[in-house]
């Protein structure tokens, strides 16, 4: 018999990423991909899945209580992966409301129906769904900001600086709670910066590339020294894929490549490709780079420490920034 999983958020970026692959690799499992389609999700990311057998799209909202407990009971829905959120900083501080109803109250309505659907009581769980999990997919965004030095551990104390990622904070608190509460089976991955195929072009690197293409000015926040931790999308994907079928209960990981890099190197980077691959008629690509005023409460730095995945679960990258950045900037060029 199909085992019923969730996956919430699957027409973004990671989820669209995640539910092809998922699909194909277990053939056992019924995918039901429940996504509201807001402005970040695109079905048209997804045609791989539709002549899948073992996959169900649904459009709906994380946040509609009677509908997601009529989606639990209609799927007999056995696991959650949890992508859906408002997932970009820049409209969390012009629009927080969204990010705190759709990251807080929409996280905190999934766990409530999913606790009531599989638990009779704390820590008793119904008994078809012993084995049922919440996976929890989060941001390195909730530890902050780094200095020069070191890297986000699972042990490092929150503090979120965005409406956005206190959105998330928030969000991996309730996760938390209900593991130590009520035992729910859950785990949560805190994940840095993301690229590859599929991603909104409102997003640092496809925006870069998408600029490029259509000789638009290329716009760097304030020096262009804030470093992220680059991971390419399908390592993410596999990360949660070891998390949710290996982890044991409760845990929390972070994941990421140790790829550091700052804004204007992605810059560079990807002008430099270009250069060579459709070179402008006048002129360099990285010509239209354009430093803009900085991003309120923009943080420096961030960077992973992986050693816990990598030492649990045996986790670790396919690619480094250089071979994944050539697939994504490849994969734009045919897709834009
Ligand atoms: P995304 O913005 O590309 O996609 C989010 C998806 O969620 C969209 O398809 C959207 O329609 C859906 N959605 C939004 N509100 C919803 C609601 N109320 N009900 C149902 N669906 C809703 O985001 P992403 O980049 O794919 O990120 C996915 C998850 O991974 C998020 O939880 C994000 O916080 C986390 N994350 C992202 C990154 C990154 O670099 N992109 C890094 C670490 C963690």
């Amino acid at each position: 018999m199909f085992k019923s999983i969730l996956v919430t958020g699957g027409a973004g970026f990671i989820g669209s990423n995640f539910v092809p692959y998922f699909c194909q690799k277990y053939p056992e499992y019924h995918i039901v991909n429940l996504d509201k389609l807001t402005y970040a999700g695109d079905l048209s990311n997804l045609v791989e899945c539709e002549h899948f057998k073992n996959y169900t799209f649904v459009k709906g909202d994380i946040c509609n209580h009677e509908f997601i407990k009529e989606v639990f009971a209609r799927y007999n829905i056995c696991s959650v992966i949890h992508f859906a959120a408002e997932s970009h900083v820049d409209n969390s501080i012009a629009n927080p409301f969204d990010f705190i109803q759709t990251n807080v109250l929409g996280t905190f309505n999934l766990l409530d129906v999913a606790y009531k659907f599989w638990m009779n009581a704390p820590k008793i769980p119904k008994e078809n769904f012993v084995y049922s999990r919440f996976h929890h997919i989060s941001t390195d965004e909730v530890y902050g900001t780094l200095g020069e030095f070191g890297y986000f551990k699972e042990t490092t104390p929150y503090a979120p600086n965005s409406p956005y990622s206190a959105s998330k904070a928030s969000s991996d608190l309730l996760v938390r709670a209900y593991f130590h509460t009520y035992g729910m089976n859950v785990t949560t991955s805190n994940c840095s910066n993301n690229y590859g195929p599929k991603q909104h072009k409102e997003k640092l690197i496809p925006k870069i590339i998408y600029n490029c293409l259509n000789n638009m000015p290329i716009t760097i926040y304030g020096t262009g020294k804030n470093i992220r931790d680059w991971l390419y999308v399908k390592d993410h994907c596999n990360a949660i894929d070891l998390i949710f079928h290996k982890a044991n209960a409760g845990e929390t990981y972070n994941i990421g490549g140790h790829n550091e890099k700052t804004n204007l190197e992605v810059a560079y980077t990807i002008c430099s490709y270009l250069d060579k691959k459709v070179p402008r008629q006048v002129g360099k690509y990285a010509d239209l780079i354009t430093f803009v005023k900085d991003r309120a409460g923009h943080d420096l730095r961030y960077a992973i420490d992986p050693s816990k995945i990598t030492h649990d679960l045996n986790w670790k990258p396919d690619e480094s920034f250089d071979t994944g950045i050539i697939k994504t900037i490849d994969w734009y060029i045919l897709n834009s």
